[in-house]
């Protein structure tokens, strides 16, 4: 017989057929008459399926007796119309069988909820519980919804590398990659030959696809990169993860104004898309941890962003008379409460801050005429600040060559970026989305670590 998700069985509601379920036992609650309840879940949505046993079950007491809270087990039955308060239907057993046992001293995930820092230290057995299977069904819809958005848009999926030997912000957070004996080095002094190393020369973790994925735009059309990126930042916040998803569209042809169409009309389409299709979950995250959660996406979907300059923020901010614990001036990069400001307590919506001053910007932005601001867009969103960091790249060799200069890089080092510039250059732009922090957004957990299965953070990479 195949076997069947639960899923499938509440969505359908399958009554009257003979059903395979196999899961976990979230709880078992046993009655006197001979017959007992088991709470089942297999991961495939929020809801678990009450299972009734009875005598009829071939070894019912042996069984019954083996199967506690973490249990394995699988069940063949007939799915009935349930009599029962707080479930239309269930699965009545014909049989069962215990695939895995489960000590129910030591199981470490108890009936009681546990704190989202203990299940941190759990993270093998948190995707059992209720909040961690909603926050990896609601990712997957994310990268499903993702994908979606571009390829219905004719947007060709790029895979770009990992271990690369170009540091695109130039900020020098690259996770080295090395097979040189770290050990042996440590006897020398004096400067290290990278000429001995695996690739022969420094390499490291990539920090952006964007500088590869341009190479695609320039030859292609519209392209995006969806994976890994790596960034050594000792920063321990609630939004920096040392490891973390990143998507980058790239788009020839584009200038700021249609980077921001097209930033804008993704994030609403993909938290629409996420809200169709894991509504059971957001509704537990909305009841459970945020209750202005499904009230904020609602407002992200229903209306337009705002829209301004990075200099009228500041303004705004300046004016506000609020104390920041961060002060706030012109030409210096925002924080997080001051993002935060400004969609939550000024706009009360999701804010496109555009042209920053070009000394806290990468080298790749394109230099506006008052010489003072580049072309740079970033996407903030209530709860979370900047979820999004785009701009109009830079396609002006010369241009390119003395905004290196003035960012102390060598542009020998980028030979192959500047030729995109001498070869049929095109204006371009893109942006990059953080998976994470969108993950955080849709579900309004407010720790990135609880939004990937594995977090990455400073002193943290176990499983
Ligand atoms: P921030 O200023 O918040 O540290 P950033 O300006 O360094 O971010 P970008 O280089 O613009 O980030 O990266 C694009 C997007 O990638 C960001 O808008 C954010 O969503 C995400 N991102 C950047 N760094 C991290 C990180 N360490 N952990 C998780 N997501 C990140
Ligand atoms: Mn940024």
């Amino acid at each position: 017989m195949p076997r069947t998700k639960v899923a499938q069985i509440l969505r359908e509601t399958l009554s009257g057929t003979e059903v395979d379920v196999r899961g976990w036992v979230r709880t078992k609650r046993e009655s006197k008459q001979n017959f007992a309840f088991l709470e089942v879940n297999d991961g495939s949505c929020l809801a678990n399926i009450q299972v009734v046993v009875d005598a009829n079950v071939p070894d019912y007491a042996i069984l019954i007796k083996q199967i506690s809270t973490g249990a394995s087990v699988a069940i063949i039955g007939e799915v009935k119309e349930s009599l029962g308060k707080g479930q239309r239907v269930e699965i009545h057993a014909r049989q069962l069988t215990v695939l895995g046992t489960s000590d129910a001293l030591t199981y470490p995930l108890q009936k009681k909820g546990h704190s989202l820092e203990f299940l941190r230290e759990k993270a093998h057995l948190r995707p059992r519980t209720n909040t961690f299977g909603a926050m990896a069904r609601v990712r997957n819809s994310l990268c499903a919804t993702i994908h979606d958005f571009f390829q219905t848009r004719g947007f060709l999926y790029v895979q770009t590398p990992i271990i690369t030997t170009s540091d695109c912000e130039g900020a020098g957070q690259v996770f080295q990659v090395t097979t040189l004996d770290l050990a042996k080095l440590q006897q020398f002094k004096g400067p290290i030959d990278y000429s001995r190393d695996f690739f022969g020369k420094k390499a490291g973790l990539t920090v952006s696809g964007q500088l590869e994925g341009e190479i695609y735009a320039t030859a292609l059309g519209d392209v995006y990169t969806f994976g890994p990126t790596f960034r050594a930042e000792n920063s321990n916040t609630t939004r920096h993860l040392a490891e973390f998803w990143m998507v980058e569209p790239e788009m020839p042809f584009y200038v700021l104004e249609e980077n921001m169409d097209l930033a804008e009309s993704f994030v609403r389409s993909i938290v629409k898309g996420v809200m169709d299709r894991c509504q059971a979950d957001l509704e537990f995250f909305n009841e459970r941890f945020e209750p202005t959660l499904l009230a904020s996406l609602q407002n992200i979907v229903e209306n337009e962003f705002i829209r301004l300059t990075y200099t009228e923020a500041i303004e705004i901010l300046e004016k506000s008379g609020h104390s920041f614990e961060y002060p706030i001036s012109w030409g210096n990069d925002m924080h997080s409460e001051h993002e935060r400001y400004l969609t939550e307590q000024h706009f009360k919506q999701p804010v496109i801050l555009t042209d920053y001053p070009r000394e806290i910007k990468s080298f790749y932005m394109r230099c506006n005429e008052d010489g003072k601001t580049v072309r740079a867009m970033d996407v903030l969103v209530p709860r979370i600040g900047e979820i999004i960091g785009g701009s109009q790249r830079e396609e002006r060799h010369d241009a390119l060559i003395d905004r290196m200069k003035e960012c102390h890089l060598d542009p020998e080092d980028y030979w192959w970026y500047l030729e995109l510039r001498q070869y049929g250059t095109v204006p371009h732009s893109g942006f990059g989305l953080g998976l994470e922090r969108t993950v955080q957004l849709v579900t309004g957990m407010t720790n990135i670590r609880d939004c990937i299965p594995f977090p990455r953070t400073p002193k943290s990479a176990e499983f």
